[in-house]
């Protein structure tokens, strides 16, 4: 079971130092240092008056006692493996409760289900994930909920007044750095939002997608953000074998998110946490090493003939790129290891270096322990119209790349012989 009653006393020890063992009570496993998998569908109540309680408090019937904690009930409800593994997930972002899924999607599906009901609107930043893209012009219109998209650099004003007044906004969902571009967009101006269509019944919830900094290099509920979404699938997991979501932020909040994933059924399973678990021991010596291949893969990149134009938040300049420079010293606190670039030519140079990498290999994702290379016009954002794909800066020539922990020297060898070719 989860022990929050030390954490005030732990709160000192850096997140790195308590992925071992936060949450954790070995004397409860017979010992064990590593958490067991809970591999169990329910669990076995002490008497009949311990299982009523239990329900009381799942059901909401009544409030909780002084230092009562929810009883473990059956696995879609929770279950320790999960438990410890969003109070984990806590400590990077500062967060007050975690709820784990079954997968991104459906961390940020159940997150719209709970908060936007018919009738409603949602603001969202262009580009988001491909996934989300298709669920805020797909799926929730066809529930009654209207979606508006804006590009980064359009002013709070122009959202504003394209949105009108008669919109009922309950969500502000962004996600920066943008996939693939690394467009940077500012927590702060778009919290000033949020509150701009908050009024005292009812709270318009600033939501950010933080998989591609996060949760090492941003912290978007420092700057404002009501909830933040993740792919687990990617940093969080590492290794490419999982396939994960989580959503944080207040008690209050997230208490709503738990109670339509008991409903959905959404929840992760005990084992892709215990998975999750162990890769989050390795999370930020994984970051940092990703971050520092990243930066050499870059400037080697920015430097051939054969490259037209690399993003990468570490090339942002304070005179050129003034407003970009700014948000991205402001909130966040590196540079990643997401890396786009336009080779000179088009989509038949852009296979062809990719048809020839060696050591990178060919697959969407990212976060992960090994070097991806993809072609998002293709690929992973082949659902946006092309005009639409051109205006958000995805062109033909654009290739994806994922930094891994490898020799930097291998990667940049790689990518040399490749774009030779
Ligand atoms: C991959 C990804 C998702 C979706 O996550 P899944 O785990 O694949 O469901 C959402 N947002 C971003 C930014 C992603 O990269």
């Amino acid at each position: 079971m989860k022990d929050n009653s030390k954490k005030e006393n732990v709160k000192q020890f850096s997140p790195e130092s308590l992925m071992m063992s936060f949450g954790y009570k070995p004397e409860l496993s017979e010992g064990a240092i590593k958490c067991p998998i809970f591999q169990t569908s329910t669990f076995v109540f002490k008497n009949a008056e311990e299982g009523k309680a239990f329900f009381e408090l799942a059901y909401g019937l009544r409030k909780k006692n002084e230092g009562e904690e929810m009883g473990l009930i059956y696995s879609r409800l929770n279950n320790p493996d999960l438990e410890i593994l969003e109070n984990r997930l806590c400590l990077w972002d500062r967060a007050e409760e975690a709820a784990s899924f079954v997968s991104g999607m459906a961390a940020i599906s159940t997150a719209f289900l709970t908060f936007l009901k018919p009738g409603d609107a949602l603001i969202y930043s262009k580009p988001v994930y491909g996934g989300t893209d298709y669920f805020v012009n797909n799926i929730l219109p066809s529930y009654g909920i209207k979606t508006y998209g804006f590009l980064a650099g359009v002013s709070n004003e122009e959202i504003i007044n394209t949105v009108g007044k008669d919109a009922r906004v309950k969500m502000i969902f962004i996600e920066t750095p943008a996939n693939p571009t690394n467009s940077l967009i500012d927590l702060g101006e778009a919290s000033n939002i949020a509150r701009h269509y908050s009024n005292d019944d009812s709270k318009c919830l600033l939501a950010v997608d933080n998989t591609y900094l996060g949760p090492v290099w941003q912290h978007p509920l420092a700057h404002g953000a009501d909830l933040i979404l993740y792919s687990a699938t990617k940093f969080i997991s590492g290794h490419s074998d999982v396939i994960a979501g989580a959503c944080l932020g207040s008690h209050k909040l997230i208490e709503q998110v738990k109670v339509m994933r008991t409903f959905m059924g959404s929840m992760a399973s005990p084992f892709v946490v215990w998975l999750l678990m162990r890769s989050l021991e390795t999370l930020k010596i994984r970051m940092e090493r990703q971050v520092k291949n990243a930066k050499v893969v870059a400037e080697f990149l920015q430097s051939h003939p054969r490259v037209q134009k690399v993003y990468y938040l570490g090339f942002l300049r304070e005179k050129e790129d003034a407003k970009a420079f700014k948000i991205f010293k402001n909130q966040c606190l590196s540079a990643g290891s997401m890396i786009s670039f336009d080779i000179k030519g088009g989509e038949k140079e852009a296979f062809l270096f990719l048809n020839s990498l060696e050591l990178f290999h060919l697959a969407v994702s990212l976060g992960s322990t090994e070097s991806l290379a993809e072609h998002p016009a293709s690929m992973t954002h082949s659902d946006i119209l092309p005009e639409d794909q051109m205006q958000m800066g995805i062109s033909p020539q654009m290739v994806r790349l994922s930094i891994g922990v490898e020799n930097a020297d291998d990667l940049v060898w790689d990518l040399s012989q490749a774009l030779e070719k």
